[in-house]
């Protein structure tokens, strides 16, 4: 293993792309390199993700899904059940809205639907960002902000858009906070995240209080379903395609779900005999068993807001990938001298290097690494490096995204094995689609593709085949508006 680093910063090669001037620094930081090469060397160790590791993560995933089906709190996977037992089918007509609010901006949308022949004849929709000062209001600042500002938006309803006569207009609310579901069109927030502190919410049924908002501002609408933004994901993309059974999201945070039956539901029997499927939210996020971390997870996980949760999410989506490189860095940097001694105070400020700029180092193919050098002196203030410790950045960036890859394909294999299974291969036995939304996946070629090897690893190469990852951006929307249609108070009318 030490060879194979050491051969992979050959000393000499730092000083070919140095002027003469420097050549005494260079040698000092080239020993400097040859130090720090234990550590990527540890690095590269700790964060391996052999096969038999990915398979004890998608057992894992499996039998935490299934603990977590059986009783609530019995997995670390919550498997909330979202009552949605009506997925779109194709056959839904009529004017349909959808409000997405799930970080600093909220989304409204509306879409008119044909039915079977004509689908989705046309859409539109309009983003608005929440001040802070509403972010840190009351409920009903909140809410009657969202709700004027979704009445502005109906007010320029026209043209192909139209209401049904003697219909309300429906509106499906995509909400993505952590969200106790009592049925299709209601939930009580357990809490505020992602930097909201509306004070007064949590406990309330936020469907009411949007209600109420609407009826406050004399907006006669009414919420039909009510949506988390994995479960939106999954029927936006099960309308186009009936072989799509799995949603995830890999963006700044990381979520799945997938269509269960309802007989494998345990903890929703004593509702009595219920037949057909459901889609459960996984909320994979707060996974960890077996994970290969290391003490730049471990320091990152303490010093965040919630210590010791969400460590699946930690490892593997776009919020923290740049943070854990950045705590190796400054490790190197500190302890052996890498980069010199001029860059320590940003090098050393939580989260100054983000994700995309490791994804813009990985696509750096010139033989300088131009693009790298401009980045570590624009965003952590190295103002010169040698080819070599530009060489360990990317390669210490490649070791954490391609953990973080691996293990993202590892718990869908573990989803998929799962569903398989139960249903004796209706999943793997025949195409299945999943699909996928969020900026890491969409921006991040390398994670992508450690993903899909992953996938291909443990699925084997035959059932792999017939899984497709579909890349399906912002359904969510269209998917919570299709969903206020499958569930449409009008539907027996609408159904005929
Ligand atoms: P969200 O998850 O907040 O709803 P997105 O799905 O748009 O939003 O994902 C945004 C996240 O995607 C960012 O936080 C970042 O981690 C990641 N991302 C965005 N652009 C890139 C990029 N060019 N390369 C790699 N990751 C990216
Ligand atoms: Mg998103």
């Amino acid at each position: 293993m030490s060879a194979a680093v050491g051969s992979s910063f050959p000393a000499v090669a730092v000083g070919q792309h140095r002027r003469r001037g420097r050549a005494a620094a260079v040698q000092v930081r080239s020993s400097a390199m040859a130090a720090a090469a234990p550590i990527l060397d540890d690095l590269r160790l700790r964060c391996a993700t052999p096969l038999p590791l990915l398979r004890h993560v998608a057992d894992a995933m499996a039998a935490d899904m299934r603990a977590g089906l059986a009783a609530d709190g019995a997995g670390e996977l919550k498997m909330i059940p979202s009552y949605v037992y009506s997925l779109p089918t194709g056959d839904e007509t009529g004017l349909f809205y959808a409000l997405d609010l799930g970080g600093t901006n909220f989304r409204v949308l509306r879409v008119q639907l044909g039915g079977k022949d004509r689908r989705v004849i046309d859409s539109e929709s309009e983003q608005v960002s929440i001040p802070k000062e509403i972010m840190h209001g009351t409920t009903e600042e909140l809410f009657d902000f969202i709700a004027a500002r979704l009445s502005n938006f109906v007010a320029k309803e026209g043209g192909t858009f139209r209401i049904q006569k003697g219909r309300k207009r429906e509106i499906g609310f995509t909400f993505s906070f952590p969200v106790k579901q009592t049925s299709i069109d209601s939930g009580i927030l357990i809490k505020w995240t992602k930097g909201f502190a509306v004070s007064g919410t949590a406990g309330k049924d936020v469907v009411a209080c949007l209600n109420a908002a609407m009826e406050r501002q004399g907006l006669d609408m009414s919420v039909s379903a009510l949506v988390n933004d994995t479960v939106g994901t999954l029927a936006g993309a099960h309308y186009w395609d009936k072989d799509v059974m799995v949603a995830v999201i890999l963006g700044t945070g990381t979520n799945a779900c997938y269509i269960e039956k309802n007989d494998f539901i345990p903890k929703l029997l004593h509702l009595g005999p219920v037949t057909g499927n459901t889609i459960i939210n996984t909320e994979w996020g707060a996974f960890s068993d077996g994970l290969p971390l290391t003490e730049f997870d471990r320091d990152m996980d303490a010093e965040s807001i919630n210590p010791g949760e969400q460590i699946f999410e930690k490892t593997i989506s776009g919020m923290y990938l740049g943070e854990i490189v950045r705590r190796a860095l400054a490790k190197m940097a500190q302890e052996h001298d890498l980069f010199g001694h001029s860059f320590a105070d940003k090098l050393a400020q939580p989260f100054v290097l983000r994700t995309p700029h490791l994804c813009a180092m990985q696509q750096d193919r010139s033989n300088d690494l131009g693009e790298v050098e401009l980045i570590l002196r624009d965003v952590i203030g190295v103002n010169e490096s040698s080819l070599a410790e530009r060489r360990a950045i990317v390669d210490v960036s490649d070791c954490i995204v391609k953990r973080g890859g691996r293990l993202a394909g590892a718990g869908i294999a573990g989803i998929l094995q799962k569903m398989e299974s139960d249903s004796n291969g209706q999943v793997l036995g025949r195409r299945t689609a999943v699909a996928m939304d969020g900026g890491l996946y969409e921006n991040y070629p390398q994670y992508r593709s450690y993903m899909t090897d992953a996938m291909v690893e443990l699925l084997g190469p035959q059932d792999s085949e017939h899984v497709v990852v579909e890349h399906t951006k912002d359904g969510s929307g269209i998917g919570a508006a299709l969903l206020a249609a499958a569930n449409s108070k009008y539907a027996a009318q609408s159904s005929t």
